[in-house]
């Protein structure tokens, strides 16, 4: 992992500057400097002693990503960006707007390890872990490119991020504290493919974070097919975590289900779920697949309509998810292959 101050949480900066031989306040300083303020020069950080500021500066890079693509998708409201790594490892970031809300979703890792067949990024096999800075460096990235005001953050770009759990929750923790970015807790949500350990781990975690699972498949059967990690953790575990989830903290799960044609989109399938999820409480996001030229397709409107529809009568929420990224190219992984593997 590249060492840089911008991996130190709060509490660990103050140290570092004790460690140094300063006041702690220095490091609340640099703190608010770093993620408050975006600043990448040390030379700018006017409040800190000349002194303090060639230590900053000789700690380790402060900024961690080169923008190497941005790409609009021209009315929808959905950007991607695609950035390069100081080890020149890529990855990507995508912004979306609806209505008021701003929701940056982020990368975890480069690459994946758990083969979801419907994905492209797991064509790329596991390369890394990210780390809590390169994460945070996507949202200060972002918001300095776009000058948006981001309310929202989803931990749902390349990677699984509870195979990387450790960077994810400090990054998340850095994101949301009152003297950094501040994006409320409830507005930062990590997204799981079912490492059910995980989940029940994050059930404890003195956070208000939300919880989003990729779900995808009503029976073991199609879920074995499209996301292996289900052979390890199946359906009834994987749901008796999230119920252990709600049960604990009292929130809602959201459910991701990515629609495909003749795969997971019949009738039988919205009434198996109705039945699963009717005692956890969530709402289910129905995502049309966004074909790229893999081996499964999207339903047409009309199937995607009849879907919803048999979803109708649901104790829990439905909604329908089409994606602004289509002409883009924007589930996770897209991008990254568009720019580097043409
Ligand atoms: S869908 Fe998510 S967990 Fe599955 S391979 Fe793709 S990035 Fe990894």
């Amino acid at each position: 992992m590249i060492r840089s101050l911008k991996n130190l949480s709060y509490e660990e900066m103050q140290q570092w500057a004790v460690d140094e031989g300063f006041a702690p306040y220095t490091g609340r300083q640099l703190f608010e400097w770093l993620f408050r303020h975006f600043l990448e020069d040390p030379a700018e950080m006017h409040n800190i002693k000349k002194e303090i500021r060639s230590r900053i500066a000789g700690y380790g890079p402060l900024r961690l990503l080169e923008l190497l693509r941005h790409k609009n998708s021209g009315g929808s409201g959905t950007e991607k960006f695609l950035f390069q790594c100081l080890d020149g490892n890529a990855l990507e970031s995508v912004l979306i707007r609806s209505g008021k809300r701003v929701t940056l979703c982020v990368s975890s890792q480069i690459g994946c390890a758990m083969n979801c067949s419907f994905c492209r990024t797991a064509d790329m096999g596991f390369i890394r872990n990210l780390s809590a800075a390169e994460i945070i460096e996507q949202f200060i990235q972002v918001k300095k490119a776009s000058n948006e005001k981001i309310s929202n953050v989803v931990f749902m770009g390349m990677g699984e991020p509870f195979n990387n759990f450790e960077q994810s929750i400090r990054a998340a923790i850095v994101l949301n504290h009152e003297k950094g970015p501040q994006i409320a807790a409830r507005h930062i949500t990590l997204s799981t493919s079912g490492i059910v350990p995980k989940i029940r781990e994050f059930a404890h975690l003195p956070y208000q974070f939300k919880l989003a699972i990729s779900l995808n498949a009503s029976t073991n059967r199609v879920r074995d097919k499209l996301m292996p990690v289900n052979h390890r953790y199946p359906l009834e575990q994987l749901l008796d975590a999230a119920k252990y989830y709600s049960d604990t903290t009292r929130r809602r799960i959201t459910f991701e289900y990515v629609l495909i044609r003749d795969v997971n989109d019949s009738e039988q399938d919205a009434a198996e779920l109705k039945r699963l999820l009717r005692h956890i409480p969530c709402k289910l996001n129905v995502i049309p697949f966004n074909e790229t030229g893999a081996s499964f397709q999207r339903p047409d409107e009309k199937d995607i309509e009849r879907f919803i529809g048999d979803l109708e009568n649901a104790v829990f929420p439905v909604t329908l998810r089409l994606s602004g990224g289509r002409g883009i190219n924007a589930a996770c992984g897209q991008l990254y292959h568009e720019v580097l593997k043409t």
